[in-house]
This record gives C-alpha cells, sequence and structure tokens, in this order.
C-alpha cells in the first residue's frame, strides 16, 4: 500500500459452530455429511405448534469460549427472533441473542510481536445455524435451473463472536482469528474449521485520517471462507477505501462480497437495502438464565489456557517464548510435550527441539491441531535419553526416528537390534584414528605442512572406519592429539 494519511480500522466477527451431540432447540443430532434432510424434526423443520427446548451442552460451550476469552457470563441472557425470509430458514425467522447476549466484554491479546495489543470483544452470543441450499447437484433427475434445500444444519448450534473495532491491518485480523480458532479448539467447544465452515468469518473495515477520534464509514464483507482469504480481502478492502477518498470520493455503508477469483470485493447491498429484522424476544423460549452453580462448574472444569500454559513453559522449563508459543499450538501438543518432560525431566529444550523439528516437520496441520503424534511422547524422552547419555548421537537418532515411526518399538530395542551403539570405547577409537593415519601418509604430511583445514576430513574418514558410530567429541580429541602430537 502507499504511504497515505489514512489508517485502517478493522472489527470481526466471527461465527462458530459449536462440537454438540445434537442440535440447538431439539434432539436432532449435528451430523456433517449425511443424507439430505435425515437429521430433521418437526422443531427444526419450523412446523407450527413446535415448542423448542435448549440445548444445555450447547449453553456450557458457550461459556467455555466466553471465559477462555475473558468476558462476563450474563446471569439472564434473551433468545430473540431475528425475523428474515430464506429458503434455507423455514421458521422465517433465526434464534439468535440480540439485546441481551449470553456474554460481554472480553479480550483477546494478541501476540506481543512488537507491542502487545488486546483486542476488546463486545460480546459472544448464541444463535442456530440456517439450512443449505444447493444449486449444483450429481443426480441425473434434477433439472437444471433447480435449487433444492438442505436441512440438515438449520438449529445446528453457533456462537458469534463480536470484536470492537481495535484491529489496525490485515495481519493483525489475521492473528486475531488464529489466536480464537486456537482458543475455541483449546477449550473443546469448536473444530474451528473454517474450510469446513465450523469459522466463519465477517470483517468490518473502514479507514480514517491517522489520529482521527471518530470512525470512518465501514464496510462488511461477507463471504470469507478461507484465512487467507480474510487477509486478502481486507488488504484489497483498505486499498479501495483509501484510493477512492484520496480520489475526493466518499464511501457509502454497505456490505460486500469477496470473490476468491479476483481478489476483490463487489457490492452485495448497500444500507438502505439493509434489512429490518424487527427482533422481539422469542416467546417460546423464556430468559436464559445462567446461576452461579452452573458457571462455577464450567469455570472448574476450564483447562489453563494457551497464553498461561506457554509463560509457564517458559518458566518451568527455560524454553525459548517463541519456542513455547509452538508447543502450545493445539492443547494435544502441548500434552505431548509435558508427558515427555515427565518420562524424561532432565532435557526439557532438547525435547522442545526434537518435537518443534523433528516431529513437527513429519506432521500436516491437521495432525498437529488434533495431536495425532507420529510416536509415543515416552519414545521421544527414551531417545533424547540416549543421546545425553551417550548411547547413540544426535544424527544416528534422527536417522533411528523413521524406524521408530514405523515400527512403534522401544528405542532401546532398536538400538540393540540395528548395532547403533555409539562407540565411546577410547581404545577402539584410537585404534581406528591410527589406522586412518597409517593409511593416509601423504595428506598426514600434509596435515602437518600447515594445511589444517583438512581436519574435518579426517574426522570423516574416521567416522566412516566405525560405520558412523564413533562418538564425535572423542574422534575429535584423539585425531587432535594424533595429528598434532607426533
Ligand atoms: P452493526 O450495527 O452494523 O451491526 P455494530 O456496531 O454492531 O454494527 O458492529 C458490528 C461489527 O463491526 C463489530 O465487530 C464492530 O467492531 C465493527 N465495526 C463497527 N463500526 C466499525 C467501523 N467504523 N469500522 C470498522 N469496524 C467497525
Ligand atoms: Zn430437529
Ligand atoms: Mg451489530
Amino acid at each position: 500500500m502507499p504511504a497515505s494519511d489514512f489508517e485502517p480500522v478493522i472489527g470481526l466477527e466471527v461465527h462458530c459452530q459449536l462440537k454438540t451431540k445434537s442440535k440447538a432447540f431439539c434432539a436432532c443430532p449435528v451430523v456433517f455429511g449425511a443424507p439430505p434432510n435425515t437429521a430433521v424434526c418437526p422443531v427444526c423443520l419450523g412446523y407450527p405448534g413446535v415448542l423448542p427446548a435448549v440445548n444445555r451442552e450447547m449453553v456450557t460451550l458457550a461459556m467455555r469460549v466466553a471465559l477462555a476469552t475473558g468476558c462476563t457470563i450474563e446471569e439472564k441472557s434473551v433468545f430473540a427472533r431475528k425475523n428474515y425470509f430464506y429458503p434455507d430458514l423455514p421458521k422465517g425467522y433465526q434464534i439468535s441473542q440480540y439485546a441481551r447476549p449470553l456474554a460481554t466484554r472480553g479480550a483477546v491479546a494478541l501476540r506481543a510481536d512488537g507491542s502487545p495489543k488486546s483486542v476488546r470483544l463486545n460480546r459472544v452470543h448464541l444463535e442456530e445455524d440456517a439450512g443449505k441450499s444447493m444449486h449444483d447437484f450429481p443426480w441425473q433427475d434434477v433439472p437444471t435451473g433447480v435449487s433444492l434445500v438442505d436441512l440438515n444444519r438449520a438449529g445446528t448450534p453457533l456462537i458469534e463472536i463480536v470484536s470492537e473495532p481495535d484491529l489496525s491491518s490485515a495481519e493483525e485480523a489475521y492473528e486475531y482469528l488464529v489466536l480464537l480458532r486456537r482458543l475455541v479448539r483449546w477449550v473443546d467447544a469448536s473444530d474451528g474449521n473454517m474450510e469446513e465452515g465450523s469459522l466463519r468469518c465477517d470483517a468490518n473495515v473502514s479507514v480514517r485520517k491517522k489520529g482521527a477520534a471518530g470512525l470512518g464509514t465501514k464496510v462488511e464483507i461477507k463471504n470469507l471462507n478461507s484465512f487467507a482469504h480474510v487477509k486478502k480481502a481486507i488488504e484489497h478492502e483498505i486499498e479501495r477505501q483509501v484510493s477512492a477518498l484520496e480520489a475526493g470520493q466518499t464511501l457509502v455503508q454497505e456490505t460486500r462480497l469477496y470473490e476468491p477469483a479476483t481478489g476483490a470485493t463487489k457490492t452485495m447491498r448497500s444500507k438502505e437495502e439493509s434489512m429490518d429484522y424487527r427482533y422481539f424476544p422469542d416467546p417460546d423460549l423464556g430468559a436464559l438464565v445462567v446461576d452461579a452453580a452452573w458457571k462455577a462448574d464450567v469455570a472448574a472444569a476450564m483447562p489453563e489456557l494457551p497464553q498461561a500454559r506457554a509463560a509457564r513453559l517458559v518458566s518451568a522449563f527455560g524454553l525459548p517464548a517463541a519456542d513455547a508459543d509452538l508447543v502450545c499450538l493445539s492443547r494435544p501438543l502441548a500434552d505431548f510435550y509435558e508427558a515427555a518432560v515427565a518420562a524424561y525431566p532432565k532435557n526439557p529444550k532438547a525435547l522442545a527441539n526434537w518435537l518443534l523439528s523433528e516431529l513437527l516437520a513429519r506432521m500436516s496441520d491437521a495432525d498437529r491441531h488434533a495431536g495425532r503424534m507420529p510416536v509415543a511422547p515416552g519414545t521421544l524422552a527414551a531417545l533424547v535419553a540416549r543421546i545425553d547419555d551417550g548411547t547413540i548421537s544426535g544424527k544416528i537418532a534422527k536417522e533411528l526416528l523413521g524406524d521408530l515411526i514405523a515400527t512403534g518399538r522401544p528405542v532401546d530395542d532398536l538400538v540393540k537390534e540395528k548395532g547403533l551403539v555409539q562407540i565411546s570405547d577410547e581404545g577402539e577409537i584410537r585404534d581406528a584414528v591410527a589406522a586412518v593415519l597409517a593409511d593416509h601418509p601423504a595428506q598426514v604430511a600434509t596435515f602437518r605442512g600447515g594445511k589444517t583445514a583438512s581436519f574435518g576430513w579426517f574426522v570423516g574418514q574416521v567416522m566412516k572406519a566405525t560405520g558412523g558410530k564413533a562418538n564425535p567429541e572423542v574422534v575429535n580429541r584423539l585425531l587432535r592429539e594424533a595429528l598434532d602430537g607426533r
């Protein structure tokens, strides 16, 4: 972006599907990929005369997110009807929370590269998802131009997490979203998967003169279904707004749609076309009351949160902050690490290094989040212990890792079986050194003549002679003695 007098202001509205077994207001299962309209009942189909009932698990999971984001849980919140007409909304309204949300006034601390920053949350509220209109079909018998509706998703529980307009760049918005996803996953409230739609984000973007007190005209961008799209769409929208203002135009408040093919946003509806949802409290659902006992139960079951846990790994084990943060990429990963440390408490730093380099490199992103580890924590612990006690070299350990992953067998068994035990016996190494020197008199003479750069070559020869098993420290020392000592 060209240097300009304008600064961006961004607020995100994040929808997040809660990991309940059943839907928000009926007993239908929450399923993904089931045949259309097989997980439905009169309540989620919007039949007249039915009564919704609040799913307690949904409220509990939302409370976990609220606590994880430092929100205040309101003792009393209210479900409202948000009225609009759309084929995937059989009741003609969505049940949502409006004037009185479940939780208010939280904060998410962005990572402290640069200066630390706290993004305030306005609210976390509960609502239900709509069904899905489908326009493309694998079936021959559906005529072109026909759309069908699948209501399996109707009534799936969601939370909406609304930030204050505290974000100042596309990068910050991206980081906020990554941290939020980690939090909802960390507290087991949601899969947090943007590609599968369990995490969805609308971005509100405005720009204003640098340092101005008020806010500029905002544009809401919809249809952001990947992290990369969120970043690109915001970047593009900032540029569009700045160019318009610099050209002397005025911006209109509107909703725009992100188009991945062009990377641009286009008008969806302007403020004048914006809908009046005629919100009113749902008369079928009384106020949602969270009493002190419920709140206390939920609070007591909260895990240590990622940022606190990373800080503890720094102070307890001396990990660099960046490493501790990576170890806390997901809760199962942090659990794995601490289990490995418990199995071998002597060298937490080496365990972190092995986890972050060798193990993570062999795992997909999904594996990292789900904690699908290639080896057991005890295996990593045993491997690092055998390096530390000199049984094997680090190089051999790296080679061994592939076999450990493939076979799942104990480290010591494989080391023995493959004859990988490191040679630290000085007599044996001294013999190997003597043999190498005897076999290469010309090279020895050159070295002694002052061309000492060939030292590494000698080390290589001794390692080769010992099948790579000689303890490199001992090899170095004995070679020095033999070459220098005459
Ligand atoms: P609306 O009434 O249009 O729903 P809200 O005030 O409820 O707007 O805010 C919705 C979202 O838009 C919030 O995430 C908020 O932080 C963000 N937002 C509000 N005003 C602005 C603005 N001027 N620029 C950027 N984001 C904004
Ligand atoms: Zn149902
Ligand atoms: Mg609003």
